[in-house]
């Protein structure tokens, strides 16, 4: 095993410095990934009552399968109660006055403000820093236009609080509970939240609202179906689990090679010299097995204005920066590291570099969704390490 000591350490001790920021990263993700739900979850307040009348939702569950589970597929239902005369309530006037400048939402977690107190949730706030970047200007609260950034925006627990303790509508059922008590009811006690047969491991493919869940698994024919049956359910699940396997016996295999080294790498943006410059992200350089080498990230593959998509991905690249005379055959893989703390799956790619074929071609960096990435580019700087294997010839 090669340590890859000097390199590492120099380029530690940078991501070292930042290391402070990721608290605030954090509750930046999870509190973007709830915006994401909760725009999802919460039925537009439609003013129409539908009292007396069967509700469609119920009927969509008990007969559905599968798309109940997508977000809001049953959330878009009616069954608002009574919507028209509570508009005129106090809780109401709250939330007009509690919301996002930005998407007009009740977050249900962190909560910032420009200097003037303007309130954004943490996925808008994120998604404008990330679009400010993108742009190369200062980020400007949309309500007054004064700049803002991370260290002068502040969070407001007072509101957050208030915001936690408004009703908010049960999507499966249309009651209301205060919004901090929402989530379990809807996980845990809901009688009309979507679950799954029992018996789905061996093949039942019902779903449904809970109160109807004994009534089905009494009737189920899967506990008594046919040991074939059973076969081709377990079959199915067999070979979800050959593929997750797969990756581990890579990982395995690759962890006995001769030479493996990782380098805790800090992405710091920069700008191409293009009429329109385009955001690019690029590490200082790093030695790794005797050779010197640099790793580039891009956005949406270089689209002409990613600010003006809603789509983020991030995609990137190694370079060799040494010249070498025989091949390389080298695995590579990113993980989050000590100092970062982006949320990427593990996938492993190969690249065979000779003296002429220095630089990978872009591959994506493994995030789970856009705002994971926005919430990246929102970030100063991006820290993450990368482990390569060689192969021994
Ligand atoms: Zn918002
Ligand atoms: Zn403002
Ligand atoms: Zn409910
Ligand atoms: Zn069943």
């Amino acid at each position: 095993m090669m340590s890859d000591g000097e390199s590492s350490t120099g380029q530690s001790t940078t991501a070292v410095e930042t290391g402070g920021q990721s608290a605030v990263d954090n509750v930046l993700l999870t509190a973007s990934a709830a915006t994401v739900m909760a725009i999802d979850e919460q039925p537009t307040v439609a003013i129409t009552k539908d009292d007396g009348e069967p509700n469609p939702k119920k009927a969509k569950l008990s007969g559905g399968v599968g798309e109940v589970f997508g977000r809001g597929g049953v959330g878009g239902g009616g069954g608002c109660g009574d919507k028209q005369t509570a508009l005129d309530k106090l809780e109401h006037r709250l939330g007009g006055i509690l919301c996002c400048a930005v998407c007009l939402d009740l977050p249900r977690s962190a909560i910032y403000q420009c200097t003037n107190g303007h309130l954004m949730c943490a996925g808008c706030f994120a998604h404008l820093l990330a679009d400010a970047r993108l742009r190369d200007e200062m980020a400007t609260c949309p309500n007054c236009r004064v700049d803002i950034a991370k260290n002068t925006a502040t969070r407001n627990l007072a509101v957050e609080k208030a915001v936690s303790e408004l009703p908010a509508e049960c999507q499966f059922c249309a009651k209301e509970f205060p919004r901090n008590t929402l989530h379990h009811h809807e996980q845990k006690l809901c009688a009309e939240r979507p679950v799954k047969c029992g018996y789905n491991k061996i093949g039942c493919p019902w779903r449904g609202p809970s109160h109807e869940l004994s009534e089905h698994e009494n009737v189920c024919p899967h506990p008594s179906a046919s040991g074939k049956d059973v076969m081709l359910a377990l079959e199915a699940t067999d070979q979800k689990f050959q593929e997750e396997k797969l990756l581990y016996d890579t990982i395995f295999d690759l962890m006995s090679f001769e030479k493996i080294t990782f380098t805790d790498l800090q992405l710091k943006p920069y700008r191409t010299e293009e009429f329109v410059h385009k955001l690019y992200y690029e590490t200082a350089r790093f030695s790794a097995f005797n050779s010197q080498w640099v790793m580039k990230t891009r956005i949406n593959n270089m689209q002409r204005d990613p600010a003006l998509s809603v789509d983020r991905h991030m995609s990137y690249q190694l370079i060799l920066k040494t010249k070498i005379a025989t091949p390389m055959s080298v695995h590579y893989l990113v993980v989050k590291g000590p100092f970062g703390d982006m949320k990427v799956n593990p996938k492993i790619f190969k690249f065979e570099f000779t003296e002429n074929e220095t630089e990978t071609q872009f591959v994506t960096l493994p995030l789970p969704d856009s705002a994971e990435c926005n919430r990246l580019l929102a970030a100063k700087t991006i820290n993450l390490r990368l482990i390569m294997f060689l192969v021994s010839k």
